[in-house]
């Protein structure tokens, strides 16, 4: 992960966005693509299980394996908090359910297939169950779930299939379940931890989300970042291109040969 990476994510709020961003400057080779071909239209066609696992990688490589993080207990009259420790190497691939798409049958007997959803329609509908918008009478998920079968729809294998319209004039009912068909259909990577909270004594399960928590900390970690830049520059003279280009572990390295190097004159930058 560059600082030119970790800048170009945190300036997008879309965190689904962001994170496609962020992939798009940090792999070196994807399949057939090399680095100077991976943009973020390329990284959009992904499934979402594939770019978790890749931002699972980067997170690991970036910052090492073993996290530690404080959840809640979830049980209403408890709520008391507990510091876990889990490794992202132990986060593993998974398998891949058999079929990339999902074929329906419509009230009007037609049937309709739809592609699986992308890394790139994740991003898309972020947000829309609170645009607050809505003037058509459609609740706010009817809407995410037509906009869904809508960059989903693929054409039907069958003459007389279904097309777009033949979906949108079914009732809210039928669209939503198309909906979570396709939600159901889509592998996802298994990142729970079953926990036992040592207060009330029960049972709960967390679940790592690559996205949500990589976007969060790099938020955090923004203000250091700058300050890291700041330094390098004001000490090197290095270009603000160029201090970006550095990975972040190669950035801290220099930051502590630079703190060595002050400290035995005046005391360390302080980094
Ligand atoms: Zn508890």
């Amino acid at each position: 992960m560059t600082g030119r990476g970790e800048l170009a994510a945190v300036a997008e709020s879309n965190p689904f966005r962001a994170a496609i961003l962020l992939l798009a400057d940090s792999l070196v080779a994807l399949g057939p693509h090399r680095a100077a071909d991976i943009e973020a239209s390329t990284l959009s066609g992904l499934l979402p299980i594939d770019r978790d696992y890749l931002l699972v990688q980067l997170s690991s490589i970036t910052f090492g394996g073993p996290r530690f993080q404080t959840v809640e207990c979830p049980g209403a009259e408890c709520g008391h908090r507990l510091d876990i420790r889990f490794d992202l190497r132990s986060i593993e691939a998974g398998h891949r359910s058999v079929s990339d798409r999902v074929e329906a049958t419509l009230d009007n007997s037609r049937s309709v297939v739809f592609r699986l959803p992308s890394s790139g329609d994740q991003a898309a509908l972020y947000g829309m169950d609170n645009r607050g918008d809505n003037n058509t009478g459609d609740t706010d998920s009817t809407q995410q779930a037509d906009e869904l079968l809508r960059r989903c729809i693929m054409r039907g294998s069958e003459p007389g299939s279904a097309d777009i319209r033949d979906v949108l004039e079914q009732g809210p009912a039928v669209r939503l379940r198309l909906g979570a068909a396709l939600a159901a259909a889509s592998p996802e990577l298994d990142t729970a931890l079953e926990l036992t909270c040592i207060h009330c004594k029960q049972p709960f399960k967390f679940v790592y989300e690559p996205v949500l928590t990589l976007m969060d900390e790099l938020r955090a970690s923004r203000k250091a970042l700058m300050k890291e830049v700041h330094y390098l520059a004001f000490y090197y003279h290095w270009s603000y291109t160029e201090i970006l280009n550095l990975s972040r572990p190669m950035r801290r390295e220099y930051l502590d040969l630079l703190d060595q190097e002050l400290r035995g004159q005046s005391g360390g930058v302080a980094v």
